[in-house]
């Protein structure tokens, strides 16, 4: 169906004239035969010769006009029956009207179809440049350019200098030209669009992975001559291959094309290939730059990982920290917290961590779900002198219960002897707040120095407890734990649970309490209340 669509399309002038050039002979018969030009069917005559003017401009449209007067002019019968003819002013005048008809049909359609054009061309083009726009990429069908494709980014480096020397006129022009070298460089199809002032996009058939790339590089004889004046363009080149024409039309391609010719530009490379670790460390600047307005606007969110009891009770939950990113999507804590920790960011973020935390235990609380909620630290939290003061502020401000909250500082923290550490815990514990070592397992996991720390829970490490099922002296050691910290009068969270076997071991080890999959995933907050409910059904 399709491919007879595109047939019709390309040959609609030939169908179209065929029809028409049909139609007229079928019109005479059809008049005479119903009687002759006294009747109405002679005003079908119209139909062709409109048709021959909106499709074939003036030309065609007083040509057919010509012909159809004729055929219903001084050979057509007044009245078939009778033998009577018509009068020579009759079919002259009629012969006029359908000249007028055909003529200003086609004048007037071919005027449109120029104006139509020039709307298109300024759609789809920039006028300065005559460079195709956005527009004009996203046009294109998905498959205009069928498998892999090569795609990348000249950033021209010194447009703001020819603009100063030469005028924005001739800038325009300079990349004029360059568009034109590059269109006829590159293999076709291909499309070259101008997505700013001072860059074009250019994507091409990629046969052989990045091997194009030389023809891109090539077009670095950067001498462009506009009027008779050459002038020098330089360029950066930002180059990534492998990827479909439909891909690029969703742009994100030209997101790292870009950025790769901006770290180009920076190196003083003539160009830069897609590369995972130039591009890792653009989109890690890209994401601390906007962290602090992502806290405020709330792209940032807590989601609640449920603790249960061996009694089969909801204990609490484990606040843990998502961002929905504008450009990346949903970042997980992995991917930015180590880069905001490297920052003066954490404070603000277990700042606004804290309060948020607060707030729904409170509302939680008033709900008549008064449980424990747990916050995990940073390293740079428990060495700022101010953290504890912070805290017991946004405490107030909030009216949350500290008996409620537990903060969660991993072992390999206090592996880092610092003095401050134990001051700011112990003024956490005094105002209330309870303790839990996290991640217990991935350091030294010596109980001995925990003693040391005003500690509630300790939280056992999933890596060490996936060992438990395959290894038995595993499983006497993390028992051995479990007795100790009972002794110690700490619980034992058992972190990272995901099946039945693991539970049951656990629970065979007298352990206190279960976070994991086999439970839940970390669940958004509203639906807290809702999951105790079920689960205590
Ligand atoms: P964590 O404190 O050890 O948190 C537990 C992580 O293990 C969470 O990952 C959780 O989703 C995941 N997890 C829980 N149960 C299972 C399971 O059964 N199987 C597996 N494979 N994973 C499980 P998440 O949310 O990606 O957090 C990763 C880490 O990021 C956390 O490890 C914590 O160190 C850090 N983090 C998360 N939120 C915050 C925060 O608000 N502040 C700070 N400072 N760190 C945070
Ligand atoms: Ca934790
Ligand atoms: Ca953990």
């Amino acid at each position: 169906m399709e491919a007879l669509i595109k047939i019709i399309r390309k040959n609609h002038k030939l169908i179209a004239g065929s029809i028409i050039l049909l139609s007229m002979p079928g019109i005479y018969l059809l008049v005479y035969y119903t009687g002759g030009i006294k009747y109405v069917y002679s005003h079908t005559m119209y139909i062709p010769i409109l048709l021959a003017g909106i499709i074939f401009g003036f030309k065609g449209g007083t040509l057919i006009a010509i012909v159809g007067g004729i055929l219903l002019g001084p050979i057509m019968p007044l009245e078939v029956d009778l033998g009577t003819y018509q009068e020579t002013l009759n079919w002259v005048y009629r012969l006029m009207i359908f000249l007028v008809i055909g003529g200003l049909s086609g004048y007037y359609s071919k005027r449109l179809r120029k104006i139509n054009k020039i709307n298109e061309r300024l759609f789809s083009h920039h006028v300065e440049t005559d460079i195709p726009n956005l527009n004009y990429l996203l046009s294109l069908s998905d498959d205009y350019i069928s498998g892999s494709c090569l795609v990348s980014t000249i950033y021209i480096n010194n447009k703001n200098h020819i603009i100063d020397v030469l005028g924005l006129d001739f800038y325009h022009k300079a990349l004029n030209a360059l568009y034109l070298t590059i269109t006829k460089l590159i293999p076709q199809p291909n499309c070259v669009i101008q997505p700013e002032n001072d860059k074009v996009w250019l994507v091409m058939p990629s046969k052989y992975g990045l091997k194009e790339k030389d023809i891109i590089t090539n077009i670095s004889s950067k001498e462009i001559n506009v009027q008779g004046i050459k002038v020098y363009l330089d360029y950066s080149i930002g180059i990534a291959g492998n990827t479909s024409f439909k891909d690029c039309k969703n742009l994100s391609v030209f997101k790292d094309t870009d950025k790769l010719a901006l770290y180009a530009k920076t190196n003083n490379l003539p160009y830069a290939i897609y590369d995972k670790s130039i591009l890792k460390e653009r989109y890690q600047f890209d994401l601390l730059s906007v962290f602090s307005d992502a806290l405020n606007n709330d792209e940032t969110f807590m989601v609640y990982q449920p603790v249960i009891r061996s009694d089969n009770k909801v204990e609490g939950f484990e606040s843990l920290i998502r961002w929905n990113n504008s450009v990346y999507g949903l970042i997980m804590p992995n991917d930015f917290i180590p880069l905001v920790e490297s920052t003066q960011l954490i404070h603000q973020m277990t700042d606004w961590v804290i309060r948020k935390v607060f707030r729904k235990q409170k509302e939680m609380a008033d709900a008549g779900y008064d449980l424990p909620l747990s916050i995990n630290l940073s390293v740079k939290n428990l060495s700022d002198m101010n953290f504890s003061t912070r805290v017991n502020k946004i405490m107030k401000e909030e009216d949350a219960n500290p008996k409620k909250v537990i903060f969660e500082i991993t072992e390999t923290m206090l592996l880092k002897d610092n003095p401050q550490f134990r001051v700011t815990l112990e003024t956490l514990k005094a105002l209330g707040f309870k303790i839990a070592i996290d991640d217990f397992g991935k350091g030294y996991s010596s109980i001995s120095y925990l003693c040391q720390y005003p500690i509630d829970y300790i939280k056992i490490d999933r890596f060490f407890l996936n060992d438990l099922q395959f290894n038995t002296s595993m499983f006497e050691i993390v028992k051995a734990i479990v007795n100790l910290s009972h002794q110690l009068n700490l619980e034992v969270v058992a972190e990272g649970v995901e099946t039945k076997e693991v539970l049951d071991m656990i629970k065979a080890m007298d352990c206190d309490l279960v976070q994991g999959y086999y439970y839940s995933k970390p669940i958004e907050g509203i639906n807290l209340v809702k999951y105790i409910i079920d689960f205590e059904k």
